[in-house]
């Protein structure tokens, strides 16, 4: 069921929240063995936060999403809590304190199960990159869920939670929502606070939800959103109320179609179900504009440079010093940082820090990184043009559906190229979605909306009424909900 339907049976008493927190532990208990979307449950503590649900349920004090079991992805500093960010470096780092995004959904009622599987420290598309193992896709085993939130849309895609955060720097809601056929949305970047966020690339980071429908990304990105004196890149701009304009009329909505994104590279198959689903909107009412965004082949190697540059620089903290993993026996204080960060670090995260390293080095910064950043700002430019002539922007989310575990993971370059639809995206700070259209061979398949900064309303109204009138986001895998 999705979150709406669930906080419908909540207030209406067909269940309480600690039999619904218990259906999905046990289920949990059941699947996770073989799908490994999980690093830690707390059963528990879940219970307990039900319980408290309940209370305010019966009192009258409560939410609109009191109660709802979720899961939030290992980036998320949870308090008292594991925090590993699918790092063997912060296996038994134990959070201080809690996210803005942890604390906001308590204070709302819903119940942490627990903290999802991720690639390490967010780098990856398939969670192979994980110290805990790899993610299996519930819609066929063998396959990637997608990542690096690949935990988190693979225990959503299960029924194991209702609902998972998730963060997304180059593409890691969207991309793990279109190969696990969920509905993902990035904000606009500062919409949501990043503090107690595990950072990775700073100026691309932000955080999500991965849901069942675009009504359930509102709800939660409602309680998610918002300025956070905290952090000094979160957006001072008002948080409009998503729910009101969800079934709004799409009636003259100008729909930008980048040929960019219909080009070579695009498996066939997914341009026909990506086809299928523009013709309903144009059926509700939207007129169709090719566009060009003439810079998209520069989006991957610009971020390669800039996401690489900003996690050298983030990444150094952790030095076997102040906290994380620390080698046995260091002779001195350079073997101590050399062992510890070779011991704990796996090697896509290692392959990083070189690069941003070497791309910051003094001779090859303006090069390197100065360029990147010129780059940069001729993408965003490229958004800014095409919205001034239309509304949202749409594309399929990936060029291909999930793949084999395995398939990719010798060549990391293929593996980058996996993001190619997303991650100018975030390049350019706009908010964007992935929902699920037609399968292609009984896999799922991603249409990715764009939309203009703070837009995040416009792109939830497309994308619902989308679900309205076509369904494709009732599709579950088979083995899980049959
Ligand atoms: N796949 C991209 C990378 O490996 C994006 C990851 C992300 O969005 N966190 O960097």
């Amino acid at each position: 069921m999705t979150v709406a339907e669930l906080a419908a049976g909540l207030r209406a008493g067909s269940y309480s929240s600690e039999e619904l927190t218990r259906h999905y532990l046990d289920r949990i208990a059941r699947f996770d063995a073989v799908l490994n979307s999980f690093i830690t449950v707390v059963p528990e503590r879940a219970l307990e936060q039900a319980r408290n649900a309940d209370r305010r349920l019966k009192r009258g004090e409560a939410g609109p999403l009191t109660g709802i079991p979720i899961a939030h992805k290992d980036i998320f500093c949870t308090r008292g809590l594991k925090t590993s960010c699918g790092s063997r470096m912060l296996d038994d780092f134990v959070a201080p304190y809690d996210a803005t995004v942890v604390s906001k959904m308590d204070q709302a009622g819903l119940v942490v199960l627990g903290k999802t599987n991720m690639d390490e420290f967010a780098m990856g598309s398939s969670n192979e990159n994980s110290w805990y193992g790899p993610v299996r896709n519930p819609w066929d085993t063998a396959l990637v869920p997608g990542g690096s939130s690949g935990g988190s849309a693979a225990a959503v895609a299960a029924g194991l939670c209702a609902a998972a955060t998730g963060t997304d720097t180059g593409g890691s809601i969207r991309q793990p929502a279109a190969l696990c056929g969920l509905t993902g949305l990035k904000p606009t970047y500062g919409r949501v606070s990043r503090y107690g966020m595990v950072a990775f690339a700073s100026s691309l980071d932000q955080a999500g939800v991965l849901t069942h429908s675009a009504e359930d990304a509102a709800a939660m990105l409602q309680v998610m959103a918002g300025f956070d004196l905290r952090d000094s890149t979160s957006a001072d701009e008002p948080v409009p109320d998503y729910s009101v304009g969800l079934a709004g009329s799409l009636e003259g909505l100008k729909i930008g179609l980048p040929k960019e994104y219909f080009g070579e590279g695009l498996d066939g198959a997914i341009a026909h179900s990506i086809r299928q689903a523009i013709d309903e909107f144009r059926s509700l009412g939207a007129t169709l504009v090719e566009i060009s965004l003439p810079n998209t082949a520069l989006a991957i190697p610009t971020y390669y440079v800039v996401a690489p540059a900003e996690c050298s620089s983030n990444l150094a903290r952790y030095d076997g010093v102040r906290f994380g993993y620390r080698c046995e026996a260091p002779q001195d204080l350079e073997d101590l940082y050399q062992r510890s960060r070779s011991e704990a670090l796996g090697s896509e995260v290692k392959r990083r820090i070189l690069i941003g390293t070497y791309a910051l080095s003094a001779g090859y910064y303006d090069a390197y990184y100065l360029k990147a950043q010129q780059i940069r700002r001729l993408i965003s430019e490229d958004f800014r043009q095409a919205f001034a002539q239309v509304d949202v922007i749409m594309g399929p989310t990936t060029p291909s559906t999930a793949f084999a575990i395995g398939e990719k993971a010798k060549d990391p370059v293929t593996m980058y190229l996996s993001d190619i639809y997303t991650i100018a995206v975030n390049l350019a700070g706009l908010p964007g979605m992935s929902i699920p259209v037609a399968p292609v061979s009984g896999r799922p398949v991603g249409l990715q909306i764009v939309g203009n900064y703070f837009r995040e309303a416009q792109l939830l109204n497309v994308a619902h009424r989308l679900q309205q009138a076509t369904g494709w986001h009732l599709k579950h895998p088979g083995d899980y909900w049959a």
